[in-house]
């Protein structure tokens, strides 16, 4: 079991599996992108294997594959495959931004996969390209749909961006009243690759509560797991529920059981802050198993208390991309 200096049991492994994506949400990155790793840089898919082995060994119970764009990596099937056959690993999910999912929705089914979380912070397609860059709404809005209607454990990701799309809000919640699907709305961070900065938020996650309480006052709050980022709620009667992420007020971080590891192999044990350290050198010198999970130990162990804690050390952190972080 892997605890930490402030005494939260960390058993949850975001692994970003690559830092390119297809899409190029304003909120996420620039225009032309970022700084991209180089392909040397990326952990191979035997490289993250073996991590995930190694983890799983070592009390992580549920890993989550983000990126950049998941879908976008070569052989991510290969990874996903190999984590299906990990005993211990209780739970894999992705996070996508579902433009590229079609090919691989029967085989994750099949490899008992049931938990996908998709991007999507637009209803209308114009404000969709507004807000990505790119004209994928329709693929999106199919593939949605046969996720959820196959069954799959289905969480719509809505990024509330001041000044583009909180007039949507009220109908993301209406996607729920038919759907069985959840969709939860995030606090914008400043993790855009210097697009831009902020220090205030003005739709934080108690406007964003307001603004749908006042559309639907008979709302109910859901239980949540205690290492929940979000609180959940459900219009009485309607099929699905929807959910708020404070990410930027950052009220949660006192039962966070989260360790990232970046596509380059960065250990990042709080989201607010700079990498500890990177694993990707002593894995490719084919350190012991035991010399590795070492790194992750040393890091977990100088665990920050908290997102505030970590921006005051961290310096220059907003100007990383969530491409490179993995969310
Ligand atoms: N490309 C995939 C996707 O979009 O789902 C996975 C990676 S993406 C970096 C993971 C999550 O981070 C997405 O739900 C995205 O909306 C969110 N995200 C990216 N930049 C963000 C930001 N600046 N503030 C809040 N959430 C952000
Ligand atoms: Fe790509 Fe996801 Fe970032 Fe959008 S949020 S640019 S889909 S990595």
């Amino acid at each position: 079991m892997l605890i930490d200096n402030h005494n939260r049991e960390v058993n949850y492994l975001r692994l970003a599996v690559t830092d390119r994506c297809n899409l190029r949400c304003n909120y996420c990155m620039p225009a032309e992108g970022i700084q991209f790793s180089e392909n040397d840089n990326l952990l191979t898919i035997e490289e993250m294997k073996r991590l995930a082995q190694i983890l799983v060994s070592n009390g992580v119970s549920k890993i989550r594959i983000t990126g950049g764009e998941p879908f976008a990596r070569k052989n991510i099937m290969e990874l996903l495959r190999f984590l299906s056959e990990l005993d211990d690993l209780k739970s894999i999910s992705i996070t996508t931004n579902a433009t590229l999912i079609k090919p691989y929705i029967n085989e994750l089914y099949e490899l008992g996969i049931r938990h996908i979380n998709v991007s999507l912070d637009a209803l209308d397609e114009d404000r969709f390209f507004k807000i990505t860059r790119r004209n994928s709404f329709q693929i999106v809005k199919r593939n949605l749909f046969t996720l959820i209607e196959k069954g799959f454990n289905v969480r719509v990701n809505c990024v509330v961006l001041e000044g583009q799309n909180v007039d949507e809000i009220i109908s993301f919640v209406k996607l729920t009243e038919h759907g069985n699907v959840c969709v939860r709305f995030l606090e914008e961070m400043p993790f855009n690759g210097g697009n831009k900065t902020f220090t205030k938020l003005k739709w934080d996650y108690k406007r964003i509560f307001q603004h749908i309480e006042t559309e639907f006052p008979l709302i109910k709050q859901l239980p949540v797991e205690r290492s929940s980022t979000a609180s959940l709620y459900k219009v009485p009667g309607w099929k699905g529920s929807f959910g708020l992420i404070p990410s930027f007020s950052r009220t949660f971080c006192g039962t966070c059981n989260r360790l990232r590891v970046s596509a380059n192999g960065d250990v990042i044990t709080c989201l607010y802050a700079n990498a500890y350290t990177n694993l990707r050198t002593i894995l490719r010198e084919n350190k012991s198993d035991s010399l590795i999970m070492q790194s992750v130990l040393d890091a977990v162990a100088n665990r920050v208390a908290n997102g505030h804690e970590a921006e005051l050390r961290s310096k220059s952190i907003f100007k990383n991309s969530m491409t490179s972080i993995g969310g």
